[in-house]
């Protein structure tokens, strides 16, 4: 029997074999607290964790001291969010963001909003991309924040942050962007996308799960309230021991991805473009959803008319492993709001299924799946 393949790698990504392999001296052997400083144990886990730290900086084109450790991209948009708006002396009072964020932004943003600030969740247009004329109408010189991811998790369209970071400059508001599924797909450099703050996952990038950074810009104004008291390690903004193996995993993750991002992205185009020509081609009322050229590549988004998203991602799952959505948001039956929020009927959402190829997809597996969705689609459309 065939391996299961898996196609979801937007709900998270195998930990690459390097990765592992450079994570394993750190828990049983170079065991150190790496906040000790009197002995080797600790000087050894520091030294470990402070090259992390130069790795993902480099990824990402930041300084060393810019890098927070945190547990992953979901505190790491909390103390982005949360620890702006409430730093003292803060006397701006709106945010914003986007509809079709992830829930990481979406409900802190709302926690923020029942806590004293005005927020706004702007709309995107069809194609998933934001309206720069939307943001400039809104923002004004009360913005406090604006947080616009990337990439986007479900439907994987490029947010034009460029653009977006020049409009919040005119009016000195921070810039947060949520760049975990950007990692390994597309090249991120703060300064080119002019981003004071940004998110990062390990368990998205081939690293380990439970770990990821925050980058905060070094820039007059810019303070971070700590959600946690405690210590004052990672500058007092995220207290807390460092998990050393994780960080050091997360570290060599991100020095493989700014390594073989050319060679990765060049395979995620060809394999994806493959699989969407073929399902395609049998069958040509299929729908993509979100915008095709401001994509990254490797990530479909897709439905036919009459056919159950929920019910395609059943009927493949002995032999292909997709999913509907975010995985966070899995269990609720709710067409996702991501999907709704192009504009779609909810009939036509509830159709949309994510396919996503990553680092260690095979042409072999592209062929399978190809075979078993034309297939799971063909006896579904028969049956109804
Ligand atoms: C997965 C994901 C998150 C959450 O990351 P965790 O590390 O699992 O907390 C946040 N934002 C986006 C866009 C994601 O894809």
């Amino acid at each position: 029997m065939k391996k299961l393949v898996y196609l979801d790698y937007q709900a998270t990504t195998p930990v690459d074999p390097y990765v592992f392999a450079a994570m394993q001296p750190y828990w049983m052997e170079n065991f150190g607290n790496p906040h000790s400083e009197g002995h080797p144990f600790g000087w050894e886990a520091r030294e470990a964790v402070e090259l992390a730290r130069s790795r993902v900086a480099d990824f990402i084109g930041a300084d060393d001291d810019e890098i927070v450790f945190v547990s992953g991209a979901t505190e790491s948009c909390n103390l982005a969010l949360r620890g702006v708006a409430m730093s003292e002396r803060q006397e701006r009072r709106q945010i914003i963001t986007l509809t079709t964020e992830h829930v990481a932004v979406l409900e802190t943003v709302q926690w923020l909003g029942n806590h004293g600030f005005d927020v706004v969740a702007l709309p995107v247009k069809s194609d998933g991309l934001l309206d720069l004329r939307e943001l400039e109408s809104t923002l004004n010189e009360n913005t406090l924040l604006v947080s616009v991811m990337l990439v986007n998790n479900e439907i994987g369209v490029i947010q034009p942050l460029r653009e977006i970071s020049a409009i919040c400059r005119e009016v000195g508001a921070i810039f947060h962007t949520d760049a975990t599924q950007a990692a390994g797909r597309i090249k991120i450099d703060v300064d080119e996308l002019g981003v004071d703050l940004l998110s990062l996952s390990g368990h998205k990038v081939y690293g380990p799960n439970g770990i990821g950074a925050l980058y905060v810009r070094n820039r007059p104004g810019m303070r971070i309230a700590p959600l946690l008291t405690g210590g004052s390690q990672e500058r007092g903004i995220r207290p807390g021991t460092v998990a050393s193996p994780l960080v050091v995993g997360l570290g060599k993750a991100c020095a493989i991805a700014h390594h073989q991002l050319e060679h990765d992205v060049k395979r995620l185009e060809a394999m994806g473009c493959r699989l969407l020509a073929e399902l395609k081609r049998d069958f040509p009322n299929l729908r993509t959803f979100g915008n095709m050229e401001q994509r990254v590549p490797g990530s479909l988004s897709i439905g036919v008319p009459g056919v159950l998203g929920e019910r395609l991602v059943e009927v493949a799952s002995g032999k292909v492993a997709i999913s509907t959505g975010a995985a966070c948001a899995t269990g609720s039956p709710e067409p996702s709001h991501v999907l709704l929020a192009l504009g779609l009927e909810p009939e036509v959402a509830v159709t949309g299924v994510r396919i996503s190829l990553g680092r260690f997809t095979t042409d072999d597996e592209v062929d399978t799946a190809s075979e078993v969705l034309r297939w799971a689609l063909k006896s579904m459309m028969m049956g109804s």
